[in-house]
């Protein structure tokens, strides 16, 4: 059950994929290998793919990049989305190796016949651009010290960007508004979706490590999931990108807006606790996301360490094992149905889980 109202936004497509009104919250992530080396880069999103990452964005940073997005795009199955900084040229070349989306600001590529020709070749091609405003390189955020100001400051960046393609009749946009604190990346985003109907492609820039990053993110947006707003997140962690979409469908399951298929309740371990359950869960939890995300009706899993709060538990679970000494009894629906040593839990319930 939602608590909340999204706000309806402007439905664009993205090879595909539709982002915006009442679509899901679609999870991205970046790749983080050298886009000339296109075989690293396909190994890379193939394995974002395997986590359930549903878009994904690579820098095209030069014009080998760029022509090698044919050959990535012919290798993965998700929508490519080109991240470009400046040069025109190598914009219209990511659209002519069929590139799905295009990262850009059109402030940023020089004179108006050089957006106009973009511009002229996104509409042809039908493929969206994505304005992304970061408060680390636009000169007027940084000349003020309260978040507030700060958030007009960017979305003052981001209007000037959007202005430019509406008054190429062009509307096929999306819009990031990033910073590296919570609180200016809330209050653009607040003020922006007041503005335009836009779809929101939301993150907290720069966030940090797996834990801090975690956090940060976390904070960030679920207050912007939580007030209506955003189409697309990625969470931006100095890890592995596989994390970030981990960290991103928890986040979405967490506020109910995503199903991912499966949900694990697990103790935080006390002295009754007789089995590694820390492993135990960690391992679980990482072999479920594996498994492809489906929209089959959301499994609850509980592991818990002891049958003092174990059954319980396990009654509103699907099924569940509660922890003995080095073994466990598991439950199905609440009822006992067998003895599982602890070496064996991860298996078995993986196996269970798919047998659903
Ligand atoms: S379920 Fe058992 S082991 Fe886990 S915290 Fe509760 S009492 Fe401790």
């Amino acid at each position: 059950m939602k608590m909340f109202t999204r706000k309806n936004t402007k439905i664009i497509n993205i090879g595909g994929i539709k982002i915006g009104g009442g679509n899901p919250i679609r999870v991205q992530s970046m790749t983080n290998t050298d886009t000339r080396d296109w075989k690293a880069t396909v190994r890379q999103i193939k394995e974002l793919e395997m986590y359930g990452c549903e878009i994904v964005r690579i820098s095209v940073p030069d014009m080998e990049s760029a022509q090698n997005i044919k050959n990535i795009k012919k290798n993965i199955s998700i929508p490519l989305v080109a991240d470009i900084h400046f040069d025109h040229r190598i914009a219209i070349e990511a659209v002519k190796q069929g590139v799905d989306k295009l990262r850009i600001n059109p402030g940023n590529i020089g004179s108006k016949e050089k957006v106009v020709e973009l511009v002229k070749e996104a509409k042809k091609a039908k493929i969206p651009i994505r304005i992304g405003v970061n408060a680390g390189s636009l000169k007027d955020v940084h000349n003020f010290n309260n978040p507030c100001d700060r958030a007009k400051a960017l979305v003052r960046g981001a209007m000037e960007h959007v202005k430019i393609l509406e008054d190429c009749n062009f509307y096929d946009i999306a819009v990031s508004l990033k910073a590296s604190d919570v609180s200016t990346t809330v209050e653009a985003h607040k003020i922006f979706a007041q503005k335009r109907n836009y779809p929101l492609h939301l993150g907290i820039t720069e966030s940090g490590s797996m834990f801090r990053g975690t956090i940060k993110s976390s904070s960030g947006l679920a207050i912007m999931l939580y007030s209506g707003i955003g189409d697309t997140i990625r969470v931006s962690l100095t890890a592995n990108p596989v994390e970030e979409v981990k960290v991103a469908y928890q986040i979405l399951q967490s506020l109910n807006l995503r199903n991912t298929g499966v949900d694990i309740v697990s103790c935080p371990t006390c002295s009754r606790c007789k089995v590694d359950l820390i492993n135990i869960v960690n391992k679980l939890e990482e072999e479920l996301a594996k498994i492809k995300k489906t929209n089959k009706k959301e499994i609850k899993i509980a592991v818990m360490g002891c049958v003092v709060n174990g059954p319980g538990e396990a009654k509103d679970a699907d099924f569940g094992i509660a922890g003995g000494h080095g073994e466990g009894i598991l439950f199905r629906k609440g009822k006992i149905i067998g003895k599982i040593p602890q070496d064996l839990w991860v298996k078995k319930l993986i196996s269970l889980y798919k047998s659903i």
